[in-house]
């Protein structure tokens, strides 16, 4: 049987189910994650579907997440979306529904679930769950094409990365002709409070670019909590450094509350997740996450970094 049919008849079999997504959710992993949800839902009135997880502040205005009880998951079919590896899975109780799925198209270096889907070629999980729906007949809603849009757009830069194809395009062009307010949306992704303006300042005012264009800039705590910014509030700025026409590869350094860094590595078409998975993290090929755990080791990384590059242009 396909996939998507062996995913579909699990979702029949189950009366609940509960949907999971990633830690510090992005548009992509809440919108792979409820318009899933919303997608059973309108399917299957009758069934009680929930999504759980940490309501992230700067994204309650995209969706919000559901009170879920131990309870609720005796004899649930438990989906997870948008999520390589299990330590990332936002809220631990994934492990105790009756049957387990993973929908994702990061690389699979977690196979997990029952059921595993992963399409890497997939631009965005909720591309994934969009061509399921499409594939197996199922029909949408616009509160489902509006979320299912939003991460299409969120993990693409709006069509603007290498992971864009024809297909990712034709199936954004089928979501928009649902019934939600497209311009609202598009202008709430594309705008940021004035702090995230100063800081986009303050990125490109101390960001230090190597000759062979490797980039890297540090984000320290006492500069987060003098800005008043939150480590989620920095991922508006992450591809910052790519309009830079000479950097190619770059690392952001977060400091968190623990003194260690969240490292968010991108590139333009050097492959990075290899640093990232040396360094406790993982992720695409040229958009991934690592942490530090030294100064010397935010050196090694913007180190490996310039090794790469510089092995690309012999
Ligand atoms: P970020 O910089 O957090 O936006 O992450 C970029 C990509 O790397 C996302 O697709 C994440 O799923 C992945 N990623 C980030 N941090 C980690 C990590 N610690 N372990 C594995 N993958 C990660």
């Amino acid at each position: 049987m396909p996939i998507f049919q062996n995913i579909l008849e699990k979702i029949k079999t189950y009366d609940t189910i509960i949907i999971h997504r990633h830690m510090r959710p992005d548009p992509d992993a809440l919108g792979s994650q409820v318009g899933l949800k919303e997608i059973i839902q309108h399917n299957f009135p009758t069934k009680t579907v929930k999504a759980v997880g940490f309501d992230e502040p700067t994204l309650t205005w995209l969706t919000q997440m559901d009170k879920v009880s131990d309870e609720d998951y005796s004899d649930a079919l438990v989906i997870v979306t948008d999520t390589a590896n299990q330590p990332r899975i936002d809220d631990n109780r994934y492990t105790t529904g009756a049957f387990l799925i993973k929908i994702d198209h990061h690389p699979n270096d977690d196979v997990y679930g029952d059921i595993c889907h992963v399409d890497t070629s997939a631009s965005s999980a909720s591309e994934i769950i969009t061509d399921f729906a499409f594939s197996t007949g199922l029909s949408l809603n616009a509160q489902a094409a509006r979320l299912l849009y939003a991460g299409i757009i969120g993990d693409t830069g709006r069509f603007l990365y290498p992971s864009t194809t024809a297909k990712t395009m034709s199936i954004a062009s089928q979501l928009r002709q649902y019934d939600f307010d497209f311009s609202a949306l598009a202008r709430q992704m594309d705008s940021f409070p004035y702090k995230i303006a100063k800081l986009q300042g303050y990125v490109y005012d101390h960001l230090e670019v190597d000759d062979c264009g490797v980039a890297r800039v540090i984000l320290t705590q006492s500069f987060m909590k003098e800005q008043g910014l939150t480590d989620a509030e920095t991922s508006a700025i992450v591809g910052a450094p790519g309009r830079i026409d000479n950097v190619e590869a770059w690392a952001i350094f977060v400091e968190q509350a623990d003194g260690h860094f969240r490292v968010r590595l991108r590139s333009k078409s050097a492959i990075i997740n290899g640093i990232a998975k040396r360094h406790d993290g993982g992720g695409h090929p040229l958009a991934s996450g690592a942490n530090s755990y030294s100064l010397e080791e935010n050196d090694q990384i913007y180190q490996e970094l310039k090794d790469l590059l510089m092995s690309k242009s012999i």
